[in-house]
């Protein structure tokens, strides 16, 4: 038997509505995530700890929850008799806690997010099957690093995005792709899994984390909100262009003035998919890949 951790932190995965008919009013981060897995009889093959490290909806993910998380993380990858580790999470904010993990721990063993589109007691709830794949996932002996499994479809931590308000299959890698798939708990793998070199645990053990922003480009755009920001004393600023990271004039000065003044900037691009493509003599150095939260996260880290 392999033994899985489980650590819930809330989401939609386990709310509650009113009305099994109900797929949008309803209270995420209220069933206890010992109670999730209890619903889901398959699970009864795995050796599971279940244990809740937070109860929210993750809009309001804090960098507490954060913490909390990556050292209850590092703890049970510690242990050799754990195979791999499912996180239960609200999938408004699940690409930002999958990018920072990611970029802390870089874990060989899979640590598997999951979530839900519909609440627990919907007429065709999606949380249980998620759930049960996250955990098959997480048990597959060639599983590594950071995923993501929603909707039958797994992606790596660096690359997923939410790309849909309301489906079910609400996830997407951009340009990269999804990484495979689970059919049936069989796992169908398009290619390689995430690597990257893990910044620690200790790099983000301290509660005075650095303020970055972002700040977005359109019509009109002024230098009003990153003058603002840096008399708020923010650390650093991405700015969310238009097309290849493109900024108009005026916010532009603003964020070469706030570099000047020491301010960090990545510039990203507004659009859904695809990199900000490097041009040779800009003044603001781009997030190639990165997604504006991805690059805040990544500014936060860096600037630690
Ligand atoms: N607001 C919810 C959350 O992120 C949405 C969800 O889980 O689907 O916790």
């Amino acid at each position: 038997m392999k033994r899985i951790v489980i650590l819930g932190t809330g989401g939609t995965i386990a709310g509650q509505a009113r009305s099994a008919a109900d797929n949008t009013g309803y209270v995420a981060g209220t069933i206890a995530v010992a109670d999730l897995v209890a619903a889901v009889p398959p699970l009864a093959a795995f050796a599971i700890d279940a244990e809740q490290v937070a109860q929210t909806d993750s809009k309001d993910m804090t960098f507490a929850i954060w913490r909390a998380l990556a050292q209850r993380v590092a703890h049970h990858l510690a242990r050799k008799d754990v195979a791999g580790i499912v996180i239960t999470h609200g999938t408004d904010t699940l690409e930002e806690t999958a990018y920072f993990l990611h970029r802390v721990l870089a874990p060989a063993r899979p640590v598997v997010l999951t979530g839900a589109m519909r609440p627990a007691g919907a007429l065709a709830a999606d949380g249980p099957q998620n759930l049960l794949d996250a955990v098959r996932l997480a048990a597959s002996p060639e599983a590594s690093g950071v995923l993501v499994c929603m909707a039958g479809t797994v992606h790596a931590g660096c690359e997923v995005r939410k790309a849909h308000p309301y489906r079910v299959d609400a996830f997407d890698s951009g340009d990269a792709g999804p990484l495979a798939y689970l059919e049936e708990g069989v796992l169908r793998r398009l290619r390689d899994w995430p690597r990257g070199d893990a910044l620690g645990l200790a790099h983000v053990l301290r509660d005075d984390w650095p303020r970055v922003d972002i700040v977005l480009n359109y019509a009109g755009a002024d230098d009003a909100l990153v003058d603002a920001l840096c008399a708020l004393g923010v650390r650093g600023i991405v700015a969310a262009g238009t097309g290849n990271g493109t900024l108009g004039a005026p916010l532009e000065a603003a964020l070469l003035r706030a570099q000047t003044g020491g301010v960090a900037v990545l510039r990203t691009s507004r659009t859904a998919r695809g990199s900000v493509i490097d041009t040779p003599g800009a003044a603001l150095p781009d997030a190639g890949t990165l997604t504006s939260v991805q690059a805040r996260v990544e500014l936060m880290l860096r600037l630690m």
